[in-house]
C-alpha cells in the first residue's frame, strides 16, 4: 500500500476495502454485487438504513436530526442550502476562511443577498477569525462557515453559539474526525470522499426544526424536504457508496468510535508538526498555531529549489499526494481518519533526514 496523503478523494481503511472486495460479487448469498441489487430490495435497504442509523449513534446525532444521503458533491450544497433556505428580504452570513468558503459564498449570491461575516483572506486564510469578530444579522436566515479548509490547512478549534441564527457548517474534510456538538449546528453537510468513504455520497445532518423552514419553491430533486421525506430514496441513490460508508463506519466503531479516532489523528498530526515547529525555520508551517487543521498540514521547505526537490524524493520514497493544492503551492499531508499511523511516522522521518541532508 502507497504512503496515501491525498487530500480528497483519499485513503479509505485497508480493511474496508478487503471486506468490499470480498463481497464484490456475491453479497450476503444474493448471487449479485450490492451495486448490482434495486435500491427498493430488501437486503439494499438494510445496508442503506442501518448506514443511518450507525451514523446518528457513532456521531451523537441528537434525535431531532435527519441523516440524508445525497448526490452532488458539497459543490451541490453551495447551491442547495441557500435555494431552500435564503429567502427574499433575508439575509446568510458567509464566513470566508478559504477557497471552498469563497466558492459557497459565490453559489449564494448567485441566489440571494448574501454577505460576508468575516474574512481571513488578507491574511492569506492562515487563521480562523476569533468569534468576536464574526459579523452577522440576528435574522439572518443562517451563518454558514467551513469547519476545516481542505487547501490552506486550518480548521475551526471550537465552534461559535450562533443563538438563534441557524449555523451550518461544510464539514466535507474533518467529519467524523473528532466529537462535534451536533445541537450547535442546524446543518452540516460533507463530500463522502475524505473521512466517510468514496466519493458520489454526500451526508447531509440537518434539524428537524430547520428544515421545516424550507421553502417550499424549490424544485423537487434539489429540495431537502424531498429527500427527508423519502429517507434519501426518492431517485436512486448512489448504492455501492453508501454501502461502502457503512462499511467506514463500522471500521470507526472497531477503532473505539470517534473520540479513539480523535485521539489518534491528533497524535498522527503532532507527529509532522513537531518536525516543522524543530526545524528552525527549514519547514514552515502555512497556518498559525490555534488554528492548525489536523487534517491537511500545509507547509512550504526553505527555498523553491529544495521544495522541488523534497517534493520528487518523497515521491520516490512512495509518498502520494504530497504536493500542496494548485492554488496556492507548497506542501501538503492529508492526514485523515484511514490514514495509518505509520505513514505519518513515516513522513515525519523522511522530513528529518531530509533536513539533515540538506
Ligand atoms: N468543501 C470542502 C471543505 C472541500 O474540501 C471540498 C473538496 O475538496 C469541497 C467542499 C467540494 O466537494 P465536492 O468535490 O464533493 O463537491
Amino acid at each position: 500500500r502507497a504512503y496515501n496523503l491525498n487530500a480528497g478523494p483519499s485513503a479509505l481503511p485497508l480493511e474496508v476495502l478487503q471486506k468490499a472486495q470480498e463481497e464484490l460479487v456475491d453479497f450476503k448469498g444474493a448471487g449479485m454485487s450490492v451495486m448490482e441489487m434495486s435500491h427498493r430490495s430488501k437486503e439494499y435497504d438494510e445496508v442503506h438504513t442501518e448506514a443511518i442509523a450507525r451514523l446518528k449513534k457513532l456521531y451523537n446525532i441528537p434525535e431531532n436530526y435527519e441523516v440524508l444521503f445525497l448526490q452532488g458533491g458539497a459543490s451541490l450544497q453551495f447551491t442547495m442550502l441557500p435555494m431552500n433556505f435564503l429567502k427574499e428580504g433575508q439575509t446568510a452570513s458567509y464566513v470566508q476562511t478559504g477557497s471552498w468558503s469563497e466558492k459557497a459564498f459565490k453559489e449564494a449570491k448567485v441566489l440571494g443577498n448574501a454577505v460576508i461575516a468575516a474574512s481571513t483572506k488578507e491574511n492569506n486564510y492562515k487563521n480562523i477569525p476569533a468569534f468576536d469578530e464574526l459579523n452577522y444579522n440576528a435574522d439572518d436566515a443562517y451563518v454558514h462557515i467551513t469547519s476545516n479548509n481542505t487547501i490552506f490547512g486550518t480548521e475551526w478549534a471550537e465552534f461559535p453559539d450562533t443563538g438563534d441564527v441557524p449555523l451550518v457548517a461544510d464539514m466535507s474534510s474533518d467529519i467524523l474526525s473528532k466529537p462535534v456538538d451536533i445541537s450547535k449546528f442546524a446543518m452540516i453537510y460533507a463530500g463522502a470522499q475524505k473521512n466517510l468513504g468514496p466519493s458520489g455520497v454526500t451526508v447531509v445532518i440537518i434539524r428537524k426544526e430547520f428544515l421545516e423552514t424550507a421553502s417550499e419553491n424549490v424544485p423537487t430533486i434539489l429540495s431537502y424536504k424531498t429527500h427527508a421525506d423519502k429517507n434519501s430514496l426518492y431517485n436512486t441513490p448512489p448504492t455501492f457508496g453508501i454501502y461502502m460508508l457503512g462499511e467506514v463506519l463500522k471500521w470507526v466503531e472497531a477503532q473505539g468510535g470517534v473520540e479513539a479516532v480523535a485521539k489518534r489523528n491528533e497524535e498522527k498530526a503532532a507527529l509532522i508538526y513537531d518536525v516543522i515547529d524543530a526545524s528552525n525555520g527549514f519547514y514552515t508551517g502555512h497556518a498559525v498555531e490555534g488554528s492548525r487543521s489536523l487534517m491537511n498540514i500545509t507547509f512550504r521547505v526553505a527555498d523553491e529549489e529544495l521544495e522541488k526537490q523534497f517534493l520528487a524524493e518523497a515521491k520516490e520514497a512512495g509518498f502520494v499526494g504530497l504536493n500542496g493544492h494548485r492554488s496556492v503551492g507548497g506542501c501538503r499531508a492529508s492526514t485523515y481518519n484511514a490514514v495509518p499511523y505509520e505513514t505519518c511516522q513515516a513522513l515525519a522521518n523522511f522530513m528529518k533526514d531530509f533536513q539533515a541532508k540538506h
